[in-house]
């Protein structure tokens, strides 16, 4: 796996081949051992998903006022409650 790294030596930031059971560290160029960077990286959603989250989370949220309400929401976006 390709993971990145940044030094916190040199503060140089490269991109490394490592196994995954090594990935935590990786020597850097000047000789110093650089960290794991973690990247938060932006959400992948498919269309469908988009659509879905622009429809019923963007500007006007659906307020579930109970059970009785969160029921017939369900009922009415064609969803099946699973947890
Ligand atoms: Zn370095």
């Amino acid at each position: 796996m390709v993971y990145d790294y940044a030094c916190p030596e040199c503060g140089k930031t490269f991109e490394g081949y490592n196994r995954v059971a090594n990935r935590a560290t990786h020597v850097c160029d000047c000789g110093a051992t650089a960290l794991l960077k973690f990247s938060i990286k932006p959400i992948q959603v498919t269309p469908v998903i988009h659509e879905f989250v622009e429809r019923h989370f963007g500007p006007k949220p659906v307020l579930v006022r109970g059970r009785t309400h969160k029921r017939q929401l369900l009922k009415e976006l064609g969803l099946v409650q699973t947890g």
